[in-house]
């Protein structure tokens, strides 16, 4: 029997293939569990639990009030269990305990308060303007409404945060749910099914079903009874999952990759500019899709910053993740250390040049974990493919431009749009060089803050839509426009039948 099953209808069940799955731990490669491996008709039976829920069930047909109340309760579900989670996501991730506490399970928890707040204050119903057609006014109103169905896909970087950017506006709004962590994490997301089980969420509104992208993650993104599916991950599978859901017109909204530039301008104050680059890039190991990947910096303070950067660099502590004191845990998988091993043999081969890192680290504590070292390559030329692909690991790339022109030139030039820096002591300046960015996000010497009231999503091939803020919420209701004829019984007023009738 599986440790961890799927939550299907209100209720825990094994796979309908009674088949199985491991998952690990990235930093020793120790067995955490046996997770229930759905497949094609386990995704078939909780969309159709969804649909029954959302057709027939009350949640749907609740006040945003009454499910700003649920919500707030899975909040402190959460709260109440941070110890546990925090321990179980950074055991299944390899991120940090540190990053799990501040960010992971914080962050989870409070995307659950901010959509019950959204559920309980903004209007289900606004006034539009009247339509005057005829002697008297006819009044307009707009009414939000859930979408339906919403099948969720959410990737492995960050299990527990990406789970609550899915589930909270969705249920927020009145959708029901069929999430698909991913595979290899996917130990949190049927954690806090647990907790909105607990809350007494009306059975059939939640549901997490582990199994494979290429059955479980299929069937959500193709089946008829889904409305919408929200998907967060690589851009090459964001483009499969639009397709799949092209034939039955699903809403659609997608996070996907990213190449962030970092641009280091020439008045800033070099500590800042090299600690703030660098949280930017090996912030979970670059396993982060806004991660400031590409640093592009002024050629008048280039060598200074690298200097610092690398000082810096090499002084990030690798270890147990479990540890308060460790700086950086292991890559999440053997998969992705094997594709940060390759782009640091092709940054070679392109002719950058290696500034630290560049290899595994050595040392018992690591020999059984999938570490790598902070990497910083320089001379690199933004045609280069570490300059354009993403890589999803600890590997900055430094471009050294001569200006503030081809700093901007070369931060567009790419085709990603998620996010950029800017890393400038002039406010003004640093303003107008975001006005110019090509993407959805820009911070002003800061990066990775993201925030529930602020909207988040791709310019480019990083994305369509936003999640978070107003916009996210919106992302989950559909606009029905409700127009109340004024102009009484008798038919001669009504004007517009002339277009019909001449008489
Ligand atoms: P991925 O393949 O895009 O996976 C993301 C999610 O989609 C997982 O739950 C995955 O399931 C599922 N999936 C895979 N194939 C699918 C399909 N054909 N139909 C529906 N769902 C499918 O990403 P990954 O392999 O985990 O990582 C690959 C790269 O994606 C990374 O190196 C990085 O560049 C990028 N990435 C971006 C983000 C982001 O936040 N934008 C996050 C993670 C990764 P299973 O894994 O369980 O099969
Ligand atoms: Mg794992």
């Amino acid at each position: 029997m599986a440790d961890y099953q799927l939550f299907i209808d209100g209720e825990w069940s094994e796979a309908a293939s009674g088949e199985t799955y491991t998952t690990y731990n990235p930093a020793n490669g120790e067995k955490i569990a046996e997770v229930s491996k759905g497949g094609r008709a386990d995704a078939i039976r909780a969309i159709e639990a969804a649909r029954k829920a959302f057709d027939e069930g009350p949640w749907p047909r609740m006040t945003g009030a009454e499910r700003g109340a649920v919500l707030r309760e899975i909040a402190s579900g959460i709260t109440a269990k941070q110890q546990e989670l925090a321990q179980l996501e950074s055991m299944d991730s390899g991120g940090t305990i540190r990053k799990a506490m501040l960010a992971d399970v914080a962050g989870c928890a409070g995307t659950f308060l901010k959509f019950a707040e959204y559920a309980e204050t903004v209007a289900e119903v606004e006034e539009l303007p009247p339509v005057v057609m005829g002697p008297q006014p006819s009044p307009n109103y707009l009414r939000w409404e859930p979408i339906g169905v919403c099948g969720q896909i959410t990737p492995w970087n960050f299990p527990l945060v990406m789970a609550a950017w899915k589930m909270a506006p969705a249920l927020a709004a009145g959708n029901t749910v069929v999430l698909k962590p991913a595979s290899i994490t996917s130990l949190t997301a049927l954690e806090l099914a647990r907790v909105c089980s607990d809350v007494g969420l009306p059975r059939g509104v939640l549901n997490v079903v582990s199994g494979p992208g290429s059955t479980v993650g299929e069937e959500i993104a193709s089946n008829r009874l889904v409305d919408k599916v929200a998907f967060t991950g690589s851009t090459e599978v964001g483009a499969r999952v639009m397709q799949l859901a092209a034939p039955t017109v699903k809403k659609v909204t997608l996070e996907l990759g990213g190449k962030s530039p970092a641009i280091v301008m020439d008045d800033v104050n070099l500590d800042l500019a090299a600690k703030g680059v660098l949280f930017g890039t090996f912030m979970h190991n670059g396993q982060v899709c806004e991660s400031g990947t590409r640093a592009i910096v002024l050629e008048s303070v280039h060598d200074e910053l690298l200097a610092k950067m690398k000082e810096l660099a090499m002084g990030i502590k690798l270890g147990d993740p479990a540890e308060f004191s460790t700086d950086q845990g292991p890559l999440v998988s053997a998969a992705q250390l094997d594709t940060v091993e390759r782009y640091v043999e092709i940054g070679k081969g392109e002719g950058a040049t290696l500034v630290c890192g560049g290899k595994r680290p050595k040392g018992d504590e690591f020999a059984n974990g999938y570490f790598y070292e902070p990497t910083i390559f320089c001379d690199v030329d933004n045609n280069m493919k570490i300059a354009q692909e993403e890589i999803f690991g600890p590997v900055l790339s430094v471009i050294k431009v001569k200006d503030e022109e081809e700093a901007i030139r070369v931060a567009n030039d790419s085709i990603y749009g998620l996010a950029g820096a800017v890393w400038c002591a002039d406010t003004e300046r640093a303003k107008g060089i975001a006005d110019r960015l090509r993407t959805g996000t820009v911070w002003i010497n800061e990066h990775h803050i993201l925030g529930p009231d602020h909207p988040f999503g791709g310019y480019k091939q990083s994305g369509v839509g936003s999640e978070l803020g107003v916009w996210g919420y919106n992302e989950y209701r559909l606009k029905k426009r409700v127009h109340v004829d004024g102009l009484g019984q008798d038919p001669s007023a009504h004007l517009a039948f002339a277009m019909l009738f001449s008489s």
